[in-house]
């Protein structure tokens, strides 16, 4: 059984990039098959995982507008998990798209060609550019569910809103199915009572699960995007690495549920 999880949050800088690498990379190590799929133009995700975007000739872009077989475009990782690359040209795509007919079901039509083309993933994890565009839309229409990284501070909340906004129009329109899995708090600084407050608050304002553990702030994440790797490679035993494996675990116990 494959699960898609769009990780998703129109703010930037809040660690949807690094979740997605790091529980990736978690999911592997686990024994999971897993694709990510890099949806942010700025190819934060194909970078980080040691492939420089300027060298591609090929990428997901060609596979949402021009038909292209994503098998041709998926690589291999040093983390244990295939990507669907992106390159600056994806900014492209977002605009093609626009004018095209169903062009929220772009990328579930992808993945579900997967499938039938016989390559059938145990996870598929979307990592959403910083915005409500078309491509977080079509992410959140292919996917069965939604986790939200959150950075636990005052102003974190109204983001919240239009984000469930989203996919409560997604829900009605596109994809019935989706279900938002949780927030999952990140760049945590749990000495400060002010990020569990915050949790606190969002949780219960908009009625969501939190994800746990928290992932922590810790310096080694600036670390690991250029050496190529998620942390979970380049710094295996720190604490980052622990909640991310943690975090892995509870969405495959909730992957179960389903
Ligand atoms: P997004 O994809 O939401 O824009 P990123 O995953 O690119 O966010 O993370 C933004 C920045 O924060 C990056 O420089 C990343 O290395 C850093 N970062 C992510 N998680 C942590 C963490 N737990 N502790 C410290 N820095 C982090
Ligand atoms: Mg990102």
């Amino acid at each position: 059984m494959s699960i898609t999880l769009a990780v998703a949050n129109q703010k930037g800088g809040v660690a949807k990039t690094t979740s997605v690498a790091s529980i990736g990379a978690a999911l592997a190590e686990l024994g999971h098959s897993v694709l990510l799929v890099d949806l942010d133009p700025q190819a934060c995700l194909t970078f980080s995982l040691g492939i420089d975007p300027e060298d591609l000739e090929l990428s997901v872009h060609h596979v949402l507008t021009k038909g292209l077989d994503p098998a041709e475009v998926i690589v291999a990782t040093d983390d244990g998990v295939d990507l669907m690359p992106a390159t600056i040209e994806l900014a492209r795509a977002e605009a093609e798209l626009l004018t095209r007919t169903g062009r929220e079901q772009a990328l579930r039509a992808v993945l579900d060609d997967l499938r039938t083309g016989g390559r059938d993933y145990d996870w598929v994890l979307l990592d959403c550019p910083p915005s409500l565009g078309v491509l977080t839309v079509a992410a959140l229409t292919a996917a069965d569910g939604v986790l939200i990284p959150l950075q636990c501070e005052t102003l974190s909340h109204r983001g919240v809103g239009q984000l469930l906004d989203t996919v409560h129009d997604v829900r009605r329109f596109t994809n019935r199915s989706l279900e938002v899995w949780g927030v999952l708090p990140t760049l945590y600084d749990g000495r400060t009572n002010h990020a569990r407050t915050v949790l606190e608050t969002i949780s219960e304002t908009y009625d969501l699960e939190v994800v746990e553990p928290p992932i922590p702030k810790t310096i080694k994440f600036a670390e690991a995007p250029a050496e190529g790797r998620s942390i979970l490679r380049t710094s295996r035993s720190s604490k980052g690495a622990k909640a991310y494996r943690e975090v892995a675990e509870a969405l495959v116990r909730r992957g179960k549920r389903r």
